[in-house]
């Protein structure tokens, strides 16, 4: 691999700084496949899995500076590829976010994952589909728990909210490159949830099975959840063999989606996780 550089850039109009702040915006992000990931721990979780930014946006003097843990992460990244900008602060802290702004942010090429191939699914899987989930923090939220509980991916099934966004990215803590996101159409979600080979789990605020009771058992497992909001579409509930809903109080109207899915998610998989 041929070693990234330095470049030390001062000016907020700079080409290669405005490309990244065009990733600000969704049209951004689409057009050059690349998006933001802040913070040195999350950028240490893309290593862990092999995984270099293209470019590392750091405050001037970061990459000299000796025995720091960003300094030699910057070594290796520019050993692997990375390129290094190195910015004066006032301009760091424009690209970084207001509220928590890091020492350093990377961009990364945006890779998608495939859907799930239904003669190679094995019984100890379970994927997880959102219809048209629309808040960042509960889609950031969602991912990093399913990075928890072992789930091989997630279906962004219909008009989604974007999973790079900045806000989401944030709330995965780095499990943004542990969980392969797979974009699809609803027409999509309902002919993989007719041909599951194993239970399909509906969640439904309407449905007459407690979730602490149902014990699904059938071979790999598909969990559907719905959109803040309005919910699961009929059409989806009705498509699932199973529809659960978690008990609540009577005053409360529903729960968050994010916790709801960790909810189920984590008793679905009850029997997966590690004993401790
Ligand atoms: N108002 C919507 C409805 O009537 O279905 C509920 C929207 S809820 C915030 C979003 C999603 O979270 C639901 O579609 C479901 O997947 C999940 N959810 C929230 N509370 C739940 C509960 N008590 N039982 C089962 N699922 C729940």
């Amino acid at each position: 691999v041929k070693s990234g550089r330095v470049h030390q850039i001062t000016a907020f109009s700079n080409e290669r700084i405005k490309a990244i702040r065009s990733l600000d915006e969704r049209k951004g992000r689409r057009a050059l496949n690349q998006f933001i990931v802040e913070g040195l721990s999350n950028l240490m979780t893309a290593e862990d899995r092999g995984i270099w930014p293209r470019t590392i946006v750091v405050r001037t003097g970061a990459a000299d500076a000796d025995q720091t843990r960003l300094a030699a992460y910057l070594d290796r990244a520019r050993a692997a590829g990375s390129d290094i900008l190195e910015v004066p602060n006032a301009l760091l802290e424009k690209l970084a976010s207001k509220d928590n702004p890091q020492a350093a942010l990377g961009v990364f090429e945006i890779i998608f994952g495939a859907p799930p191939t239904i003669d190679a699914l094995k019984p100890r899987e379970t994927w997880l589909a959102l219809e048209e989930i629309r808040d960042p923090g509960n889609l950031g939220t969602i991912i990093r728990t399913a990075h928890a509980a072992g789930v091989s991916g997630i279906l962004l099934a219909g008009t989604c909210c974007d999973p790079h966004q900045r806000d989401c990215v944030r709330a995965t803590m780095g499990s943004i490159f542990a969980v392969p996101m797979v974009p699809q159409s609803r027409e999509a979600l309902l002919a993989l949830i007719a041909s599951w080979p194993g239970d399909t789990i509906a969640t439904h605020l309407k449905a007459s099975v407690d979730y602490r009771k149902a014990a699904p058992t059938r071979g790999p497992k598909l969990i559907v959840m719905g959109r803040e909001g309005p919910g699961l579409s009929d059409g989806v509930a009705a498509a699932c063999n199973l529809r659960l809903r978690i008990p609540m109080d009577p005053t409360i109207d529903s729960l968050n989606l994010a916790i709801a899915t960790a909810l189920i998610v984590y008793n679905v998989r009850r029997d997966r996780l590690p004993n401790t």
